[in-house]
């Protein structure tokens, strides 16, 4: 059962001094015990690889989670299957603005006291902990956190367990807490260094989940793609070329419009038409930095802000954006495949006038808008740039 948490670093095999290879005295080793030594290593370094494939497949979930319910669903119930675990919890600071902002959310509510908790840091345990920084681990009792994180749960067995500082942004949010079955499975000493990694990706999926629930909230989320909207791309366009103004850093702004979208409404009915936008709203987005913006700005239409990117990096990303949506397998109600493919325009903003955002704005979307209209003309499924704007 390969389900440990930590990388083994293996002390007992050793190795010969530096610069002595060739005069290692081979023959002084048993050859079935070099074999034995071998296989251990060689059993090791693939119980290390599992457990950073599953580590990395979890990750990969949480943070693409596109909401509360999903990201809870990978971290209650994926975590816990996955690495063996009892019990997986939240103790979340009540402080934080944005544990703030999820408390009033019905995903929260509804984990309350079995998998989320709320605490504040005058609290002595738990303010400990949110100050120290650093992972705890060990046999729960009264004398030390563990009792205080269990209290109140019903049928779990948490024999030891590892309690992980989550910080986004530089701001502790709270602490994650695993828990085993097995009391040798979290004990001091070992290493931590995965699992503190795995936190820090927590804590920026709940930060990205937090946002993204925000968007819902006050309206800047399209409810068909859950993608941002138009107003959100418009207020983000501006904020980002402010920043360009003052710190340099350039900016690209993509377009781009499904291809013949009316004839696949036509031809597949308008139902499969809208399975086919949100597939190519999925498709793009994850060709994305998370940072950047990508927002349906039309009907079929979306915009998208790439930052800090200058020319070879924008036309990468579009032309990742144009073959991933044609390589879409996206059925209709008779499991005919719909062929789908965008035409993408860029524009660049190297720099911009700080005393003029509108304008800068004005100019980008403009020229990203012409650039799109190339693409059309010069044959779709394609991706056309317009120098300087
Ligand atoms: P082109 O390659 O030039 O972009 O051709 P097109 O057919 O995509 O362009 P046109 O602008 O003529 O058609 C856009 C179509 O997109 C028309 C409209 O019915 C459809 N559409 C817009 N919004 C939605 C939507 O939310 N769902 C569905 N199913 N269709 C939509
Ligand atoms: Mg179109
Ligand atoms: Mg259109």
């Amino acid at each position: 059962m390969t389900n440990s948490l930590s990388f083994r670093r293996d002390s007992s095999i050793s190795l010969p001094p530096r610069g002595a290879a060739n005069v290692l005295a081979m023959n002084d080793l048993r050859e079935s015990e070099l074999a034995d030594q071998l296989r251990f290593l060689v059993q090791t370094v693939q119980r290390n690889e599992s457990t950073l494939r599953r580590f990395q497949k979890i990750e990969l979930a949480l943070i693409s989670a596109q909401g509360l319910s999903n990201f809870f669903d990978t971290l209650f119930s994926s975590l816990p299957i996955d690495f063996n675990l009892s019990w997986v919890g939240l103790w979340l600071d009540e402080a934080s603005a944005m544990v703030r902002e999820l408390v009033g959310h019905d995903a929260v509510r509804e984990l309350a006291g079995q998998r989320v908790k709320l605490g504040s840091s005058q609290e002595p345990l738990f303010g400990e902990l949110l100050e120290s920084g650093t992972p705890w681990l060990g046999k729960p009792n009264a004398d030390n956190v563990g009792d205080a994180l269990l209290s109140g749960l019903e049928g779990v067995t948490a024999k030891s367990m590892i309690v992980l500082p989550l910080v986004s942004q530089d701001v502790t949010l709270g602490v994650l807490c695993l828990a085993s079955d097995d009391a040798e499975r979290f004990a001091s000493g070992m290493a931590t260094d995965l699992l503190e990694r795995f936190a820090t990706v927590v804590g920026a999926s709940m930060d990205n989940v937090s946002h993204r629930e925000r968007l819902k909230r006050i309206g800047l989320t399209d409810p068909l793609t859950d993608l941002a909207n138009r107003r959100y791309f418009d207020e983000r366009l501006r904020e980002e070329i402010t920043r360009t103004a003052r710190h340099g850093t350039p900016l690209a702004c993509l377009f781009f419009d499904i291809d013949h979208f009316k004839q696949i409404n036509d031809l597949h009915g308008h139902a499969a038409g809208d399975r086919a936008l949100v597939a190519v709203a999925r498709s793009a987005r994850r060709q994305m930095r998370l940072a950047d913006t990508l927002a349906r700005y039309g009907g079929e239409e979306f915009a998208g802000l790439l930052l800090q990117a200058d020319q070879r990096g924008a036309l990468a990303v579009a032309e990742r954006i144009r073959r991933a949506v044609s390589e879409l397998q996206v059925l209709d109600d008779n499991d005919q495949n719909m062929t789908l493919t965008v035409s993408i325009g860029i524009a660049l903003l190297p720099t911009a006038d700080p005393g003029d955002t509108v304008s800068s704005a004005n100019t980008l979307v403009a020229s990203a808008d012409r650039a799109m209209y190339l693409a059309k003309r010069n044959g779709r499924n394609r991706v056309e740039l317009e120098l300087s704007a």
